[in-house]
């Protein structure tokens, strides 16, 4: 990538670096990860349009996760799972006709509006009474459009179709815990995909986590689960059990769930602080600082390759050590 450098008076290449910005918005404290290019030839720091966009997305993300809204990305999925157009939908919510056209572009939602659009995109339910009910506002081809796609959606949710690999473990999880909350499932999501990798030899989710305050979080699970809050996952569990995954994934799983499930959220949140993947990812930031950055994989398997030579592991079943040793570390810190 070049841009053109003051110093140098010519475009050169330039290398990135990053840093954390603190900013106020709307009377909120927020940190992000800047993207900063300097010249290679003469080191000054140098303007690079690409990373403005980053930049900014980047802030208006960590402003987002700290007011818990809803962002462009989520906002777009739930126009195409429904396939509805941003206008009939802003009517459907009864909004003004441009309201959604601006949330797409960048405008920011008010917490009213932003909790409405999750609760739409949650639930197709929800969403399909909405549809039924406000037919009259937007035109016929367009209600039948969004009605067939929702109707679509709903089967789907009854005939058990899983696109991600993540959304299986998910299920898994959740089908075979008796509670658990979104918080508990992130740590256990975590859990698996490194000891999947450990015992395995890969990763099971191509998806990265994000050194978030409580820990390391999955955002698409997070998205999907937000609304629950503290609260348990506890729907008919029926429609959970829905997944595919191979003898050994479920292995590496149902030994998680074994030995870190009977841990309560807040004590596998505590588990994680402690050691190196989420804490180093975290350098420099203080406890309660909104974070997007990713505990990169190599991080995971770093640090779990140790743990698994420090336990002598033969199999999963030694996960039990492990996790018995880390509450014994924690146990003091706990109220
Ligand atoms: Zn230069």
């Amino acid at each position: 990538m070049k841009a053109f450098c003051e110093e140098c008076r010519d475009y050169e290449e330039y290398r990135i670096e990053e840093n954390v910005r603190t900013k106020e918005i709307k009377n909120k404290v927020i940190h992000f990860e800047e993207k900063i290019a300097y010249c290679s030839v003469c080191g000054s720091e140098i303007f690079a349009s690409e990373l403005r966009d980053a930049n900014i997305e980047a802030m208006d993300s960590a402003y987002r996760i700290t007011e818990g809204l809803i962002t462009v990305p989520e906002i777009e999925n739930l126009l195409e799972k429904y396939n509805i157009g941003k206008r009939p939908m802003s009517l459907l919510l009864g909004w003004g006709e441009t309201t959604l056209t601006r949330f797409v572009s960048g405008d920011i939602p008010s917490k009213t509006y932003s909790d409405l659009l999750i609760r739409i995109g949650e639930s197709p339910d929800a969403y399909l009474e909405l549809l039924i009910s406000n037919k009259d506002k937007i035109v016929e081809a367009a209600f039948r459009k969004s009605f067939d796609a929702t109707t679509k959606v709903l089967s789907k949710t009854n005939t058990c179709i899983i696109d991600t690999k993540i959304e299986s473990a998910c299920n898994y999880i959740i089908s075979r815990s008796v509670e658990i909350t979104p918080l508990a499932l992130q740590k256990l999501l975590y859990f698996t995909q490194a000891f999947h990798k450990v015992f395995e030899g890969n990763f099971m989710f191509d998806e990265d986590c994000e050194a978030w305050v409580h820990g390391p979080v999955y955002r698409e699970i997070y998205s999907k689960y937000r609304n629950r809050g503290y609260n348990p996952i506890e729907d008919s569990l029926e429609q959970f059990d829905c997944f595919d995954l191979t003898e050994s994934e479920r292995e590496v799983i149902d030994a998680v769930i074994n030995y870190f499930g009977c841990y309560s959220g807040k004590i596998l949140e505590t588990m994680t602080h402690i050691e190196p993947p989420w804490k180093d990812t975290r350098a420099g930031l203080s406890e309660n600082e909104v974070s997007n950055r990713i505990i990169r994989k190599e991080l995971i398997e770093r640090y779990f390759n140790q743990v698994y030579e420090k336990f002598n592991m033969l199999n999963v079943a030694d996960i039990r050590d492990y996790s018995g040793d880390l509450f014994e570390k924690i146990r003091g810190n706990l109220a």
